[in-house]
């Protein structure tokens, strides 16, 4: 089993543990990218290390982006929870599932500018900020957000949308939205009505753990894929962008517990127990 795990750095009290392997598997790295929940904080709570890594890296001049799947908050949201939990980020270090989309589009659908995309007034904002002319006549192409201003007029036209056949983009793939108590039906629930009615799935599903976000990492930090490390608490999301070729750490400070590596087919370069471990190991590398 150890093994098939390519590098455990250890218990943090351990400094031997700290290996040479571990900075090898650092070295090239010319970005960050940080998931947030059970990676910098959990719930209202900031995590160790966290503080001093981010500290760090831009004290260092190494780009750093905090990625959520969630396209349905305005980027200020999380710069203020992050500032609010003692963070110094601004709005433009944060990278959302939408802002991705927006990416993957310009990249790789350049002609596509008339879209008509189904998300909350922050979603909306952000493919405006990127040119785009959002529009329900003649539409080219449909982007599907986590739309919480969802309403039954936006679903059909959304249905006859698909069903014509027009290029069809989800933001992101989570079906259900974890809470402090309980869930809310994420965007997936809505692509499973979409799916009912019309019988199509979309063309493109870009957020975590898909490969388009990584290319829109790329086109957004300038950078080929294996300079981009991804840091995160989850094999099935996080980690799994290693195959698409990010560089990643995972972080035993979330959801994931060492068993579960065990059965995993998705495999972190660089296994830490959280941000403050992998702080150390940048730090001295
Ligand atoms: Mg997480």
């Amino acid at each position: 089993m150890d093994g098939y795990r390519k590098c455990y750095a250890g218990s943090i009290e351990d400094n031997e543990a700290v290996t040479q392997a571990s900075y090898e598997i650092l070295s090239g790295i010319k970005a960050f990218v940080l998931d947030m929940d059970g990676t910098v904080f959990l719930s209202d709570r900031l995590l160790p290390g966290a503080v001093e890594l981010v500290e760090y890296l831009k004290g260092s001049q190494i780009p750093l982006l905090f990625l959520t799947n969630n396209s349905s908050e305005h980027r200020g949201n999380y710069t203020e929870k992050l500032n609010q939990l003692g963070l110094a980020v601004d709005e433009s270090m944060i990278f959302t599932s939408g802002e991705a989309t927006a990416h993957f589009l310009q990249e790789h659908f350049p002609h596509m500018q008339r879209i008509d995309l189904f998300g909350t007034p922050a979603l909306e904002e952000e493919f405006k900020i990127h040119g785009f002319n959002l529009t329900t006549e003649y539409p080219q192409a449909l982007v599907l957000g986590f739309d919480t201003t969802l309403t039954y007029e936006k679903l059909w036209r959304l249905c006859d949308g698909v069903r014509a056949g027009l290029p069809y983009f989800a933001t992101h793939p989570d079906i259900n939205c974890p809470l402090e108590q309980g869930v809310m039906p994420d965007i997936g629930a809505i692509i499973a009505f979409v799916a009912a009615s019309t019988g199509r799935n979309p063309d493109y599903i870009i957020g975590k753990p898909n490969s388009p976000v990584v290319s829109a990492l790329m086109k957004r930090l300038g950078l080929p894929a294996d300079q981009i490390c991804m840091v995160g608490d989850r094999l099935y999301t996080d980690i799994a962008l290693g195959q698409a070729g990010l560089r990643t750490v995972l972080v035993l400070s979330g959801e994931t517990k060492p068993s579960d590596l065990d059965e995993s087919p998705f495999q972190a370069d660089l296994v830490v127990e959280n941000l403050e471990q992998l702080y150390t190991i940048i730090k001295y590398s």
